[in-house]
């Protein structure tokens, strides 16, 4: 991962799509390239929830085409109110508070996260309070969704551009009232990562419930500016409850977290073969731990302690699957 390489080749996609933009055939290149990532959405979430898993592309809430939703997807356990974002991230100006302005402003604009989140945040309200109908482009009534409970559902927005800690970190910005959910942001290449990792390990849409219920949990007092830090420790600590758990502490995820996600890369695509990941409860040393008043990091070595489940028990991560089916998964030869 060369910085400046990356820097580059984004700085051509830039370009080339600020070009299409100002074009005139502007208004088909966004069409074409809002479709092209609901598509990728829908085929990536369908890798990570399994084939059993059921999909309604483009559906509206009322006939009349009102109020449309990108995706709905579902499985027997879990509901995901999806919807997708391919517009690019406004650059922030050096000033910081023109920029902090810029950002909020693009944070809640129609193209952005904010907008996304009152999207599905109506449909999980409607599923909540009345169950489930839906209609597609032709006013023709799709099958009916399952009624669920709230904790199943959540609300999801995915990016096709990387939007930093404006959408790892939601609470500064996202309004919303107390007791509506957090939603989850995530980007597409992120959610390819998540879809490979799923695959190497042979988890579905109960594993990634158990991540989203307690990720969303995390937009307060967790901070990181890449999701794959948040991901890693729900997969080596056995869920992120310890986190959630702690509400008086702000903790910054150690950026090293993510590198799991290099070594599961080379053996799917370079078949390298799969190393053990050790199940431990994060330690501090793992977490730096930040003090809101002056801001220096602490960080102490304390030894991880190794997480042990019978192979038969429920895994602890909250999947309800066994433990032997689940992140036992990870660790190769141990013993339970
Ligand atoms: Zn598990």
């Amino acid at each position: 991962m060369l910085f400046s390489y990356n820097a580059l080749l984004s700085g051509i996609l830039l370009k080339g799509e600020e070009a299409l933009i100002e074009s005139s055939i502007s208004e088909r290149y966004l069409r074409h390239r809002d479709k092209t990532l609901e598509k990728q959405v829908a085929a990536t979430f369908r890798r990570i929830l399994g084939k059993h898993s059921k999909s309604h592309r483009n559906v509206y809430e009322e006939l009349g085409r009102q109020y449309e939703h990108d995706l709905v997807t579902f499985t027997d356990n879990v509901c995901l109110f999806v919807e997708s974002k391919a517009s690019s991230m406004d650059e922030p100006f050096r000033d910081p508070e023109k920029s902090f302005t810029r950002i909020r402003r693009s944070f809640r604009s129609q193209s952005g996260i904010q907008k996304a989140y009152n999207q599905s945040l109506r449909i999980y309200n409607k599923l909540r309070d009345e169950g489930l109908v839906l209609f597609d482009k032709n006013g023709e009534l799709s099958p009916q969704i399952p009624k669920f409970k709230e904790d199943d559902a959540f609300c999801v927005c995915v990016t096709r551009d990387n939007f930093g800690p404006i959408a790892t970190f939601l609470s500064p910005l996202l309004s919303k009232e107390d007791g509506d959910p957090y939603p989850w942001v995530v980007n597409i290449l992120v959610l390819e990562q998540i879809a490979d990792t799923w695959e190497c390990f042979g988890w579905d849409g109960r594993q990634l419930k158990a991540l989203l219920s307690q990720r969303i949990l995390l937009h307060e007092n967790v901070f990181s500016d890449d999701e794959l830090d948040y991901i890693a420790a729900y997969i080596c600590h056995c869920g992120l409850h310890h986190l959630a758990k702690n509400k008086r502490m702000f903790f910054q995820l150690d950026p090293k977290y993510a590198l799991i996600f290099d070594q599961i890369y080379r053996h799917k695509y370079h078949g390298e073969p799969q190393k053990t990941i050790y199940l431990t409860r994060p330690a501090i040393s793992a977490l730096q731990e930040f003090s809101l008043t002056d801001r220096r990091a602490s960080v102490t070595n304390v030894p991880q302690e190794p997480i042990m489940v019978g192979r038969n028990e429920l895994c602890p991560c909250g999947s309800t699957v066994k433990f032997k089916r689940c992140h036992g998964r990870l660790e190769k030869g141990r013993k339970a």
